[in-house]
């Protein structure tokens, strides 16, 4: 039998997980900056979780969940996102209490599985870099995360991101809206897919999500949530545009934008690039202050974003972002002989523990094959070892560029090997 992955999964492998690492590192000093800490939460939760926060007629829920009955007859999905196990998490772990410092903020970085027909930036493993905000409510903590998101692309170098922004309004506002949209939508109901005639009735917002090109048609002329805004409603959302502005945020209102999870109320977002000619959402998010709630917590007012790594690194890529890959090496060990064996293998444990970056030879190579490899790691410095080293314990160490040399007894490299490393290095930075 032939094994092979899953489909709709991918391998990551060097290089590529370099471009990773990368991403990773300065997301993770962007979440620094704004005081967020890391939440880890488990892979896989009760079903119910994900049904119940992103509401039963969502896509997640209908079509892509990854759910399976355990040993124990327990009904189980892999994680589809990551808020509603963060509001778990909050819940559970009693982050609500009054020692506990307001707002609550957390970021993760963590996969996520749903069901759907694989193709570019879009797999069935995926990865996600989150926030989520808890315990307080201002337009401030909205614009802070969705600044944080665009002062991350920055950070990056990634360009022509647009930022598109709605608002869902409050329960009442939207109660209103969803009676106007019905009745908008039902003369129009023969010509609506499948999934949207069931949406029509159960959640008629949903349609608007709708990707199917007869859906988009009828969607053209909905009309729009914010002329259905109480003045509250209206009054919050000004206050999030105002304070984009103050910050030079450009965006564009976006009315036709309900986003794909049934929590959100208020400010929602998307992050959109284009790619080869087509519209690709790399981050989106939104607030939800009735989730934690819905959990039988206490009232919390909450916001976030998920943002797709897969995407973002397609993106990336097309801009030729310069992922600044360290493949280079402090010093490569040349072996010679199997005598040499155990004083290789100490010379390399102690320039490790030394803090230097080395590798060596393993397969008693000739030694231009093992020079050749010192090359491709583009190493430093070269130390050779052989029968004759070992016994008189001195050895030659080679700037492999400058091609200088400085002889050192094995002790010395042992006690410290700074002084030889800096002696070599520095003369090469002239
Ligand atoms: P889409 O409309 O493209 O299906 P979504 O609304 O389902 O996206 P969210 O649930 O908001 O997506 O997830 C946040 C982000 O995660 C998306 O903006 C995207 O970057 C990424 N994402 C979502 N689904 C996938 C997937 N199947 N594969 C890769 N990335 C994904
Ligand atoms: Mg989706």
């Amino acid at each position: 039998m032939k094994l092979q992955k899953p489909k709709g999964t991918a391998d990551i492998l060097p290089v590529e997980s370099a471009k990773w690492q990368y991403l990773e590192e300065i997301a993770r000093a962007v979440f620094k900056d704004y005081n967020y800490k890391e939440i880890r939460t488990p892979m896989f939760e009760s079903y119910e979780l994900f049904s119940r926060a992103t509401g039963e007629t969502s896509d997640i829920v209908t079509k892509e969940m990854y759910d399976f009955e355990d040993k124990g007859g327990r009904h189980i999905a892999l994680r589809p996102e990551g808020t509603a196990s963060a509001v778990r998490a909050y819940v559970e772990n009693k982050l609500y209490a009054p020692e506990v410092l307001k707002p609550v903020k957390l970021w993760y970085n963590e996969s996520m599985f749903r069901y759907e027909r694989p193709q570019s930036g879009r797999l069935r493993e995926f990865h996600q870099f989150g926030v989520e905000c808890l315990g307080v409510k201002n337009a401030a903590i909205d614009v802070e995360i969705i600044a944080m998101a665009d002062n991350y692309f920055r950070q990056l170098g990634i360009s022509g991101i647009s930022l598109h922004l709605n608002t869902l309004g409050d329960m009442s506002s939207r109660k209103a809206y969803r009676e106007a949209l019905i009745a908008y939508l039902t003369p129009f109901e023969s010509e609506l897919s499948e999934d949207s005639r069931r949406r029509l009735h159960e959640n008629p917002l949903r349609v608007l999500d709708s990707k199917e090109p007869e859906d988009i048609k009828v969607v053209e002329n909905a009309p729009s949530i914010l002329d259905y805004l109480n003045e509250a409603s209206q009054a919050y959302f000004e206050e999030v545009k105002t304070l984009l502005e103050a910050l030079g945020v450009e965006y564009t209102v976006d009315s036709n934008m309900v986003r794909g999870l049934d929590y959100y109320n208020d400010t929602i977002f998307e992050f959109v690039v284009k790619l080869d000619g087509k519209e690709l959402t790399v981050c989106g998010g939104g607030r939800y202050d009735g989730l934690v709630e819905y959990f039988d917590g206490p009232a919390t007012p909450a916001f976030g974003f998920g943002l797709g790594i897969e995407r973002l690194l397609l993106v990336a890529e097309a801009q030729e972002i310069n992922f600044m890959e360290d493949e280079t090496l402090d010093v490569y060990v040349a072996v010679m002989g199997n005598h040499a064996n155990v004083e290789a293998t100490k010379v390399v444990e102690s320039l490790r523990a030394q803090a230097f970056q080395v590798e060596r030879d393993f397969s008693n190579r000739k030694l231009p094959a093992q020079f050749k490899t010192a090359d491709k790691l583009n190493a430093e410095l070269i130390i050779t070892l052989g029968d004759n080293e070992v016994q008189t314990g001195n050895v030659t160490v080679k700037n492999n560029k400058t091609r200088k040399e400085v002889k050192a007894t094995l002790d010395e490299i042992y006690d410290s090997f700074s002084p030889i490393f800096e002696e070599l290095y520095v003369e090469e930075e002239f």
